[in-house]
């Protein structure tokens, strides 16, 4: 499940969200911020721009707050390693979650740009979301919210960079009821994008209550659901972000 994505495009991460603690050794220095304690090795590139990267973070933690409308107040330990293998993660731009222990992992190495930035957010907003909500119903959910509430204050991979993926990528993209199946899903980078793309629409279109309330619905009771909290089907409103996404694209 560890999506061992590698950095093909500019965004392209692999992460993996899993309960429970790890082994760390004491090799770190921290550095604290609002809601947030970095740890990063001594001069590393972490610590040389540990400043930003707490005020990247410390953004995304109450845009992600406001956007789902939900409450959590945790301080989330972050962890910054210089490369994949002093992580033990599959690439030198990937992280994980550990919601149960408020805490990720992640390999942070220049440059300090989007996808750097996207990478630490997405991770973070796993940890928010699961404390806040509760446990994902689906894959789909579970990374696709993770990246679909991504502030674009300091970079410009959010909604307006999902939504032009969407329509340069209209055929290669799988039906919706695919997405929401998780003896389907395969966790590669469409499905992560598509997902979110999904989603971030879905809250501009009809705010957060709903996607609140599908938090943790399974793959099974999904599109019945779906079809009594938005009062359309899946498929309608399917093709309604897809025309929603062309139509922005030629803008
Ligand atoms: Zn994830």
């Amino acid at each position: 499940m560890v999506a061992g994505a590698l950095p093909i495009l500019w965004l392209s991460v692999g992460c993996n969200s899993v309960l429970g603690p790890s082994k760390l050794d004491n090799n770190w220095r921290s550095y604290d911020s609002v809601h947030f304690s970095l740890f990063v090795r001594p001069d590393s590139f972490a610590e040389a721009n540990q400043a930003r990267l707490a005020e990247v973070l410390d953004d995304q933690y109450t845009t992600t707050v406001a956007r789902l409308g939900i409450t959590y107040t945790g301080h989330i330990s972050a962890f910054l390693y210089t490369s994949a293998a002093d992580a033990a993660l599959a690439c030198n731009r990937c992280g994980m979650g550990y919601p149960d222990t408020e805490a990720l992992r992640a390999t942070c190495q220049a440059p300090l740009d989007g996808n750097l930035f996207y990478l630490l957010s997405h991770e973070a907003n796993h940890i928010i979301q699961r404390n806040a909500m509760g446990r994902p119903g689906t894959y789909f959910m579970n990374d696709g919210l993770a990246s679909a509430v991504i502030s674009t204050r300091f970079h410009g991979v959010g909604n307006e960079f999902f939504w032009a993926w969407t329509a340069s990528h209209a055929s290669a993209i799988p039906a919706l009821s695919v997405l929401i199946d998780d003896s389907k899903w395969g966790g590669t980078d469409d499905e992560y994008k598509a997902s979110a793309s999904f989603l971030a629409y879905l809250i501009d279109r009809a705010g957060p209550a709903p996607i609140r309330q599908l938090y943790q619905v399974e793959s099974r009771s999904f599109a019945q659901r779906f079809n009594a909290l938005y009062g359309r089907s899946l498929e309608d409103l399917e093709r309604d972000w897809r025309a929603f996404c062309a139509a922005r694209a030629q803008m």
